[in-house]
């Protein structure tokens, strides 16, 4: 196969195998870092499943559908991390939009700190909630067929979604169209460094990890690669979302736990209603502090669930 990034070819396998057992490889460039799934879907049919099938297969309860308003409570306990990362970058007077927004849970907090936000979202059921969640433009269509301006954001985030495009260098190229000259771009992806992929012996997870929805698996490398590509330039972060707890489920029983909700909040161990407050008080400080000292160790490593991109649109070569 070859690679979409560096144009090396790539002969190594690192899954034949995905979540729900379907046989299908994962490609690794090890020139660039990018991981690529072997997939024939055309754009037309990627459309297609993102509207009518992604949220009864990917839920945050396994294999339950899920409706936008419980996706907008389970998804909104992870999106102080995202402001923490992005606030100074943001400014009272700017436009910002949001790339596969779902139903709106980053909008919803990150409106405040700018003058306008808007969104997009193949799903059009979350598209609608976001809009009236968030009382601004949300469209449910696609990248190319925009009813936004030229040039008209100073900012455009997407989180868990350049891996779901058919070609993240043509999408970087497409969105780009819609920011300011040094306007700023926010990228955040599955890091395929992730400690339960790379450190711990899980093949359950290694299973599960890799799934048909994610067409590319990026590493910091790839990830700094395909940016400068596009003539961005900026700096990668690694953050973790979920928590130690959801990692020691995982380390224990190889196995997901049956809710997302408690491993993406404040980590909580479950004590009986009759335990003394203070003495609940004291159990849940020392599983915190064990957990913000062990996303700092997976920070320093490089071995974060998430990879982001911050940069900004360079204009030696703007293509527009
Ligand atoms: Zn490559």
């Amino acid at each position: 196969m070859k690679c979409l990034l560096c144009g090396e070819n790539t002969k190594e396998v690192i899954a034949d195998k995905l979540r729900y057992g379907e046989a299908r490889k994962v490609y690794h460039c090890n020139n660039c870092g990018l991981g690529m799934l072997q997939d024939s879907r055309t754009e037309k049919e990627l459309k297609s499943f993102y509207n009518r099938n992604y949220r009864k297969k990917f839920t945050p309860k396994l294999n339950q559908a899920s409706n936008p308003k419980e996706l907008f409570e389970v998804y909104s306990n992870f999106q102080s991390t995202r402001i923490k990362l992005i606030r100074k970058f943001l400014k009272k007077d700017m436009k910002l939009l949001e790339i596969g927004c779902s139903a709106g849970m980053f909008l919803f907090q990150v409106k405040k700190y700018v003058r306008e936000v808007a969104g997009i979202d193949y799903d059009s059921k979350s598209a609608n909630f976001a809009s009236q969640k968030c009382s601004c433009r949300v469209f449910s269509d696609c990248i190319d067929n925009l009813k936004f301006k030229k040039e008209e954001f100073d900012i455009i985030c997407m989180f868990q979604v350049l891996e779901h495009t058919k070609n993240p260098v043509k999408f970087i190229e497409e969105v780009s169209k819609y920011l300011k000259p040094k306007g700023i771009i926010y990228i955040e992806v599955p890091n395929l460094n992730d400690a339960l992929i790379s450190a711990y012996n899980l093949p359950n997870h290694y299973n599960f990890y890799f799934h048909s929805a994610h067409l590319w698996y990026f590493t910091a490398k790839s990830l700094l690669g395909l940016m400068r590509k596009n003539n961005f330039k900026g700096k990668v972060y690694f953050t973790q979302d979920y928590n130690i707890l959801n990692h020691m489920h995982w380390i224990s029983a190889d196995g997901p736990q049956s809710n997302c909700l408690p491993g993406l909040s404040q980590p909580e161990f479950r004590l009986r209603d009759k335990f003394p407050s203070d003495k609940k008080k004291k159990f849940n400080a020392f599983i915190q502090k064990m957990d913000s000292e062990y996303k700092k160790i997976l920070t320093e490593l490089g071995i974060t669930s998430n990879l982001s991109f911050i940069g900004q649109k360079s204009n030696s070569r703007s293509k527009n």
